[in-house]
């Protein structure tokens, strides 16, 4: 199982290399730090970009100096649903989500293994700093109309339901499919805190989110010169529905687009919503705290475990613990 990962590596996953054959591999600098602190409430912290992959504890330190106080840190499968329990278990800085991606969901449905996934789901969902179900939901730009899908649209409505069994926020993967996401939690009913990762939806997805009370979450895209219709979304929803994002290492904001991301960079994202919406940025990084607290609750509702250190790489953590 470990055999292809180089032990030196503290990373489990890399993102790819190769898109864009000119990537500039480095980390950019830190940008002037936010007087108001806000969170980051989606990140990636164990998968590795760029030539030097900042550990976990780097990145949280890095965020911390520019007023990014904290961050849910997301699992995508089994073993980096596990990790990113263990991290929020021991670390006051991170609250975990926990999940199957719906681009995983196929292949575990295909053999046979997404029951036993969806049932560590939610075993995890209990643990006190798990405080959100996601990322779940559908991903049509990966998947072609067929099983695929219908695994995507079966592990996604068991995600609702665990996250409604145990009071959790959702946060949500809609990649071109916003009328079937919006259609499934109509059906089935949204959890009380539903979240859109990474919203990329124009002014009709946003009045279904003002409708609902359901949250928008900008990524880096916002910041992109061609991105009109998230900037657009923004001048529909209420501020109360608006939170921040990295989904780091990806998606890295404007002016460093392409290049690896993390926590420390939000505050781009944050001043360009700001600036865009005429917003004073400490009082729009207030209303984003604010908002953050109501759907995740609290950083420090449930202290952290003295235990011991948990190893920056995901497929460590299942050795040490002896999983299977
Ligand atoms: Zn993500």
């Amino acid at each position: 199982m470990t055999g292809q990962t180089d032990p030196l590596d503290p990373h489990v996953r890399a993102r790819s290399t190769m898109e864009g054959s000119t990537r500039d591999l480095s980390y950019p600098p830190s940008p002037e730090p936010l007087a108001v602190a806000v969170y980051d409430n989606h990140t990636h912290l164990e998968i590795a970009d760029g030539e030097n992959p900042l550990h976990y504890r780097e990145h949280l330190d890095r965020a911390s100096e520019v007023g990014v106080r904290g961050v849910v840190q997301v699992g995508t499968d089994v073993l980096t649903s596990r990790w990113s329990a263990a991290v929020a278990a021991r670390e006051p800085r991170v609250l975990a989500a926990v999940a199957i991606h719906p681009n995983e969901a196929p292949a575990l449905a295909e053999s046979g293994e997404l029951d036993a996934a969806l049932a560590v789901i939610d075993e995890l969902a209990a643990q006190p700093r798990v405080v959100a179900i996601g990322e779940t939901g559908l991903d049509y730009f990966r998947t072609e109309p067929g099983s695929g899908r219908d695994a995507q649209l079966a592990a996604f409505e068991a995600h609702i339901a665990i996250a409604k069994k145990h009071g959790l926020a959702l946060q949500i993967h809609d990649r071109d499919a916003h009328d079937d996401i919006v259609a499934t939690l109509l059906r089935v009913g949204a959890p009380e805190r539903t979240v859109f990762h990474c919203f990329s939806g124009g002014v009709e997805l946003a009045r279904a989110c003002a409708e609902h009370g359901w949250y928008a979450s900008m990524a880096g895209t916002v910041t992109f010169k061609n991105a009109h219709n998230l900037r657009e979304a923004l001048e529909v929803l209420p501020r109360s529905l608006v939170l921040v994002e990295t989904d780091a290492p990806f998606l890295t904001p404007h002016p460093y687009r392409g290049r690896p991301n993390g926590p420390y960079l939000l505050p781009h994202t944050v001043r360009a919503i700001a600036e865009h919406l005429g917003a004073d940025v400490d009082e729009f990084s207030a209303q984003l705290s604010a908002n953050t607290e109501l759907v995740y609750g609290s950083w420090d509702a449930h202290p952290v475990a003295a235990a011991a250190d948990v190893p920056g790489n995901p497929l460590d953590l299942s050795a040490t613990a002896g999983e299977r």
